[in-house]
């Protein structure tokens, strides 16, 4: 009876440890990668140092820089795969780790995982100059909008624009833009940044002025900031583009504020992180 509870007790700790120590090592390792690439030429199961042209490891044969995505060996040297031009860093960090345990945890699969792998792999395409540049770039901004980086991916549109202004996507580039940067003055709305969050609502209808989104919105803060004049100006066009928009014509009813609100608050400095041990002393 005992001896049954204490085999339950420790196959969970068993599970949890292992789960734990997994993501902790995939996670620390992949934040060490420039101090990883420093092994680069040392067996991971072995501790050989191998040559950079060296594909396996020459005394215990372990795949020294195998490609998990697509199954090239590469040799030790490289950063990128040869095949699928995915960064290597991560397959070489999982590799260590069991395959089991791996799938079983769904390591370096997670929807999230899989988007920070395109546009590790864009990036590169883009940095070598392989590839066409003006699709690599619209793809990074689809990226970005899968992964809501607001800031990041209005900044590849206006890349996109700068350097393809003639492209046939340059049309949708740009409605793109002006969606991110609508995207990204709602975050600032949120924290209470009326400034910032009016500014890039403005910026949004710049680079689209037939979103009567952004204009409602650029409206709405005007009123919340004491400018009457600004925000009525602003409805107006929301109306303009679209007469059915309701929130622009129940905006427009409502008196600005009489003054502007106070700056939020500075957020508090965060504590330093403290270190959680891995196994608790005696
Ligand atoms: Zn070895
Ligand atoms: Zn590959």
């Amino acid at each position: 009876m005992v001896i049954k509870k204490g085999l339950t007790i420790s196959q969970g700790v068993t599970v949890s440890q292992i789960r734990s120590i997994a993501i902790l090592s995939l996670g620390a390792l992949l934040l060490l990668v420039p101090a990883a690439q420093a092994f680069q030429n040392v067996c991971p199961a072995c501790r050989t140092q191998a040559d950079p042209e060296d594909v396996v490891c020459r005394k215990c044969l372990w795949l020294l820089n195998h490609c998990l995505i697509c199954g090239t060996t590469n040799p030790v040297s490289a950063n990128f795969c040869s095949n699928c031009d995915n960064a290597l860093a991560p397959s070489r960090v999982l590799a260590t780790i069991a395959p089991e345990v791996r799938a079983k945890l769904k390591l370096g699969a997670s929807p999230r995982a899989l988007l920070e792998r395109d546009l590790t792999r864009l990036q590169h395409l883009l940095d070598v100059g392989r590839g066409n540049p003006e699709e690599l770039l619209f793809q990074m901004g689809l990226t970005l909008k899968k992964m809501e980086f607001a800031a990041r991916e209005a900044g590849v549109w206006a890349d996109f624009l700068a350097r393809f202004p003639d492209s046939p996507k340059a049309e949708e580039a740009r409605k793109m833009r002006a969606d991110a940067l609508f995207r990204w003055g709602f975050l600032f709305y949120q924290q209470g940044e009326l400034d910032a969050a009016a500014e890039r609502f403005q910026q949004a209808t710049e680079t689209d002025p037939r979103n009567d989104t952004a204009w409602t919105w650029l409206g709405r803060v005007r009123l919340t900031l004491a400018d009457g004049p600004g925000a009525k100006a602003a409805l107006q066009q929301a109306l303009a583009i679209n007469p059915a928009n309701r929130s622009a014509r129940s905006l427009m009813g409502v008196k600005p504020a009489a003054q502007r609100p106070p700056p939020p608050p500075a957020p508090e400095p965060e504590p330093a992180p403290v270190p959680s041990p891995l196994y608790s002393q005696p």
